[in-house]
């Protein structure tokens, strides 16, 4: 299982890697967790990696 640290997740669209380049708004779920919005360069738009 690979777990790289510097991404961030999959775009839920396209799959593409988030990068933290590409982060955009980082904060709290309500569960603790840590919610994410980032942009995907395929995509042109802001998604929330998976
Ligand atoms: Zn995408």
């Amino acid at each position: 299982m690979i777990n790289d640290s510097r991404t961030h997740g999959r775009c839920p669209m396209c799959d593409e890697i988030i990068s933290a380049a590409h982060i955009l708004v980082e904060y709290k779920k309500n569960n603790g967790a840590t919610g994410i919005w980032a942009e995907c360069l395929l995509c042109d738009d802001v998604v929330s990696p998976e």
